[in-house]
């Protein structure tokens, strides 16, 4: 079955009592015994639900894993799969990640006793010579959140093997529509369902498909056992969302091609990363292991006062953080996402004051094409 057909149909058999043809919202905390000592299949919403455990289907089905398991948020999620380490463990990470899960591994991962490393996304070696006896993890997103770096996949994921690691894949910027890493070898693909598999802004949560149904057991039991879970109703806007995914993300990847080019060929953007652009580093690896370049672009101003003065005039592009949305959203890496990651380290990955983050939406081409062009004028002005 094709992927798109996969997207409207997964997870969505008709309701066994009723037939809805939609997964209808389970809003029960508990479910009753049908008789003393014999449950239905469901005892409590935390260790189960039904809204939940069709989005959990979905999203395996999706990425070709066994299971999926859902999470309140794409944090909550990262943070399960440290909870399957032991103190003394080893993480290996890519450099550029989202500012949020580099918190997380260098706050409260590492006070649990687990080391975390940091290597170059793009530099297969690096994961190579990071790894050790004690590594259990690899973690990568890929491509980066800002800089649009890229992993290889596979190759990573024959380090990880070798080294005896789980590799982790965060696939949040492309979703299965565009990357499908279990295919490339992953344990585990982690997602914010925030981001594209939501698609409408109004939902925070977070998933996990895991390759194989023991790591899925196991990463079931820390849902239980830790409780943060995904409600019914998050649940339910994630499976709608899921039906018009391929076709979004069609849209997002084409209006996201045209603004690259376009910004591509202003002679006063200092530099534009979009795996899909000829010029990108990685453009070759890109096509090889994507099926599209998606809708995530950023680009350099060159300072902090240009940065600020095309924010300003933009009216289209909504500066706020998250990306994914219909809706085109406009990001300052360094005083928003990545603020949580000290200067020095920005500064070495790229993330300067005059970078800009777009999360390009569904509207017509043209009028986003005529909001940026009125934003790099009031930036020109500076
Ligand atoms: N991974 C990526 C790539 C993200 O962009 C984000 C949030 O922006 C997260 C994970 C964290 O997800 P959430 O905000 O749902 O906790």
């Amino acid at each position: 079955m094709k992927l798109a057909t996969t997207c409207v149909h997964a997870g969505n058999e008709p309701d066994e009592v009723t037939g809805a043809v939609t997964v209808p919202i389970y809003a029960t905390s508990t479910y009753a015994y049908r008789r003393f000592g014999e449950h239905r299949g469901w005892e409590y919403s935390r260790t189960g639900n039904p809204t939940r455990s069709a989005l959990e289907r979905a999203m395996a089905e999706l990425e070709g894993g066994a299971d999926g398991i859902a999470f309140a948020s794409g944090l909550a999620a990262i943070d399960a799969i440290t909870d399957l380490l032991e103190p003394g463990d080893h993480i290996v990470a890519a450099d550029n990640l989202y500012g949020g899960t580099y918190r997380l591994f260098t706050t409260i991962t590492e006070r649990h006793g687990v080391e975390v490393s940091f290597v170059s996304t793009a530099e297969t070696e690096a994961f190579a010579k990071a790894c050790s006896d004690r590594t259990r993890v690899v973690f990568v997103e890929t491509p980066t959140n800002p800089m649009m770096q890229l992993a290889d996949l596979a190759a990573v994921a024959a380090v990880a093997r070798e080294c005896g690691a789980l590799m982790v894949v965060d696939n949040t910027f492309l979703t299965p529509v565009l990357q499908r890493p279990i295919d490339l070898g992953a344990d585990l693909v982690v997602h914010s369902t925030t981001k594209y598999l939501n698609g409408h802004s109004d939902g925070v949560g977070g998933v996990i498909v895991a390759r194989n149904a023991e790591l899925a057991e196991k990463l079931h039991t820390v849902q239980n056992n830790v409780g943060a879970i995904l409600g019914p109703f998050d649940a339910y806007l994630v499976l709608r969302g899921l039906k018009t995914l391929a076709v979004r993300m069609a849209v997002h990847e084409a209006n996201g091609r045209s603004l690259a080019g376009f910004l591509a060929a202003r002679k006063d953007v200092e530099a534009v990363h979009y795996p899909g652009l000829a010029g990108h580093p990685q453009h070759q690896l890109a096509r090889n292991q994507q099926s599209g370049f998606g809708g995530m672009i950023s680009f350099d101003l060159g300072s902090l006062e240009k940065a600020r003065a095309f924010c300003d005039a933009v009216e289209l592009f909504t500066l706020a953080e998250s990306l994914g949305g219909v809706e085109s959203l406009l990001c300052h890496p360094a005083t928003m996402t990545h603020a949580a990651v000290p200067i020095e380290e920005r500064e070495r990955l790229g993330i300067g004051d005059g970078l800009l983050r777009l999360s390009v939406g569904i509207e017509d081409v043209t009028d986003l094409e005529a909001d940026l062009t009125r934003g790099l004028d009031a930036a020109a002005d500076v």
